[in-house]
């Protein structure tokens, strides 16, 4: 390097005093250089974190430099102040040619100072040269040398461009022009050497070599920064082309720089219109902190967390963000620098997921059968919330459990599981008793098929349960109800077809009676017209039933109707000994009914009663009590026999509902009563007396209060 030193000499001045002044001006330099070169090292490595990366090394190479300078003229002061004496005692005897020995001196002089220059510009790793305008290589260092693979002879004289294929002669001279303007240039310089095609990358201090004030050359001294460069054009590739955000920002959110994918995911054409924006724009909402930035006390370390920017058209992207701060060497924040990775597909199919999972429960809990999911190991994975109607216990109470582990399990169920979940049948279907909470037993109809998950892989069987037990009672009454009344139409025509022989036989007999002689044959008669009065009695029961007659309805007290129908049948209650108790309410308000349908309804009360009584013993008593309050009368019949197990009790109006022996009981009587009471707007009711036996109360409406409603 050559320093323009442009200092008028001062001839008049002994020459020890010249030397003295000079060594003291060198150590003066010294000084200054050190103490330059140490501010700018501290100032240096106060930034050092701050500066950006290349620059770094450049800023203790300079450094290094100042020291190695100031050093080598500090050793070479004596042999200057010397060869300024000899110039001085030449200059001195101006016009004197000098001697021989002078001569000498002086070339040697210069020869040791050219190998000590030498010496040193070869000590250097960088790279140093000198070239002349024109390009002609001066001087160059032993880093050039083995660079070139080519010996210092073979380079010096030769032009730069025919070592350098890069950076071209062209782009050099266009380059010069702005270099004699300013004389000094730094900067990072491709160059392709002729006898390497690898790239390498030299970072580049050009200085004019200036002669009589004219420029005649410059001296380069290059580093070479191949390596760090292509780490960083690894970087700069990296993260360019990296599918994630990525970002570096102030600590209060503005961009320093943003990889491409960034810039496009929210929207933006390019780069620099990017990094322009105000970081506040970034924010959905313009008014909150800016979302890139982050709280000054943050801790140190990576941060990881979701957040929302906004894109170009105002439209919200969902980020997964992972940051860390960067600090400088005293502790002070200086920029934030993290990744992004676009979730905002995922997060919109995580939504439209939860939502059709939303969707689905709601359809399964809106169905109005129990929805059960059993797995392949028998387990309940899925039980819709129906359950708490149908078995009045919570989905909780099932899940899990296997269905032969559930309390009152149905085998039927079970069994319809197995045949789905084997294959024997695709759809499976069961008909079965489930217990609800409550006590109470229901009949269920389930349906299953088997259930397949998203690989078409059998996953378990899917069921739904309805609770049939109203339909179940409805379709029983039906058939019931057609059975009797294709009983009635057969009843009604085999009654009619009875009632005219047993007129005949009634009638007859009657002759008969009165024709005989014997006490013998009128008892017998009497038995044969007693029997076919019952029979014609039957006979008329049943055509009641066939057909209800018009109720010829009149005000009647209820009383005289008990009465006549004990009367009726005392011949029989006498024979069964069957005590009648029976006290008959004075003033009991009259009813509007018709006698002969009411004395049917106390006549079969009076024989049930009779019939349970004789089921357990020889004897027994029946307490009739009427009574009346208000706008209704009653009477009850209470007998001293077995009473109505519980569970029957629901039935024994039904019609055919009989539990005595076949032959015996038709399971009609109580089905005409309760028909009889509902034609006369009353009812009629079985119940189980304390003190045990059974007590029937039949209720009608007092006739004022039947009137009025009528
Ligand atoms: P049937 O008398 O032909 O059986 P009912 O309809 O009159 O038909 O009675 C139905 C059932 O009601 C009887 O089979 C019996 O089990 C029950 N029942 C009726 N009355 C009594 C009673 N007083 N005590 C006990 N059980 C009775």
């Amino acid at each position: 390097m050559t320093q323009d030193t442009s200092g008028t000499p001062r001839y008049s001045r002994a020459p020890q005093n010249l030397e003295r002044e000079e060594s003291q001006l060198w150590r003066w330099i010294l000084l200054f250089m050190v103490l330059l070169a140490a501010g700018f090292a501290a100032l240096a490595w106060e930034r050092l974190e701050s500066l950006p990366y290349h620059l770094g090394p450049a800023a203790v190479g300079v450094f290094v430099l100042s020291i190695l300078l100031a050093a080598y003229a500090y050793g070479r002061r004596k042999e200057v102040s010397e060869l300024k004496v000899l110039l001085h005692g030449l200059q001195e005897r101006v016009g004197a040619a000098p001697s021989e020995e002078q001569l000498d001196q002086l070339n040697e002089m210069i020869a040791r100072s050219q190998r000590s220059f030498k010496e040193l510009i070869d000590s250097f790793d960088d790279a140093a040269c000198a070239v002349s305008l024109d390009g002609t290589v001066r001087t160059v260092n032993k880093s050039v040398s083995l660079l070139l693979g080519l010996h210092y002879t073979d380079i010096v004289g030769k032009k730069l461009s025919d070592f350098l294929e890069e950076p071209s002669r062209t782009t050099l001279e266009a380059a010069l022009a702005r270099f004699l303007d300013k004389k000094h240039w730094t900067g990072t310089v491709r160059v392709r050497l002729k006898n390497n095609p690898r790239p390498l990358y030299f970072e580049c201090v050009l200085n004019a070599i200036i002669k009589g004030g004219e420029v005649v050359g410059a001296s380069v001294l290059g580093r070479d920064v191949t390596g760090q460069h292509e780490k960083e054009m690894r970087f700069t590739e990296l993260f360019e082309t990296m599918q994630e955000g990525a970002y570096f920002s102030t600590p209060e959110g503005r961009l320093l720089d943003a990889n491409l994918a960034l810039v496009g995911i929210l929207g933006y054409a390019t780069k620099d219109e990017f990094l322009a924006l105000d970081p506040a724009q970034l924010n959905m909402n313009p008014a909150e902190t800016p979302v890139l930035g982050r709280a000054i006390d943050d801790r140190r370390g990576v941060r990881g967390r979701e957040i929302t920017l906004r894109k170009k058209d105002g439209s919200p992207a969902v980020f997964l963000q992972s940051s860390r701060a960067v600090w400088d060497a005293s502790g002070k924040l200086i920029r934030y620098q993290g990744t992004l990775i676009d979730v905002t597909e995922r997060r919109k199919l995580e939504r439209q997921v939860a939502q059709q999972e939303e969707f689905r429960r709601h359809l399964l809990e809106s169905f109005p059968d129990l929805i059960l999911v059993v797995d392949l190991s028998e387990r309940y994975t899925f039980v819709s919330s129906r359950v708490s109607d149908l078995l009045g216990c919570q989905p909780e109470d099932l899940l899990g459990k296997k269905i032969s582990e559930t309390e009152d399990h149905s085998s039927e169920l079970a069994i319809m599981y197995r045949e789905v979940i084997s294959g024997a049948k695709s759809f499976g279907s069961a008909e079965y008793a489930a217990k609800h909470r409550d006590g109470s037993w229901r009949t269920m109809r389930a349906s299953a098929s088997q259930l397949f998950d998203a690989d078409s892989k059998l996953a378990g069987v899917i069921v739904s349960v309805r609770d049939i037990t109203m339909e179940k009672k409805f379709e029983q009454q039906i058939i019931q109800s057609e059975r009797l009344a294709a009983m009635g139409a057969m009843i009604g025509g085999v009654a009619h077809e009875l009632n005219n022989p047993l007129t005949s036989i009634l009638g007859v007999s009657e002759l008969l009676q009165d024709s005989q002689t014997t006490d013998a044959a009128r008892k017998q008669i009497g038995i044969l017209q007693q029997q076919a009065r019952r029979a014609a009695e039957i006979v008329h029961n049943l055509t009641y039933f066939s057909r209800p007659p018009a109720p010829g309805k009149s005000r009647v007290n209820l009383a005289e109707i008990v009465e006549r129908t004990l009367n009726l049948h005392s011949y029989s209650l006498r024979k069964n000994s069957i005590t009648v108790d029976f006290l008959p309410e004075p003033g009991l308000p009259y009813v509007e009914a018709d006698p002969h349908q009411m004395m049917q309804v106390f006549l079969n009360l009076i024989l049930n009663a009779e019939q349970a009584i004789r089921e357990i013993r020889e004897r027994g008593s029946l307490r009739i009590r009427l009574g009346g309050g208000g706008d209704s009368v009653w009477a009850s019949f209470q007998d001293d026999g077995p009473g109505i197990a519980a569970e029957i009790l629901g039935n024994i109006f039904d019609p055919f509902y009989t539990t005595k022996r076949p032959g015996r009981g038709t399971g009609l009587g109580l089905s005409i009563c309760k028909a009889v009471m509902k034609e006369h707007n009353g009812s009629i009711e079985a119940a189980n007396a304390p003190g045990g036996g059974a007590v029937f109360t039949v209720t009608l409406r007092a006739a004022s209060a039947a009137s009025q409603s009528a």
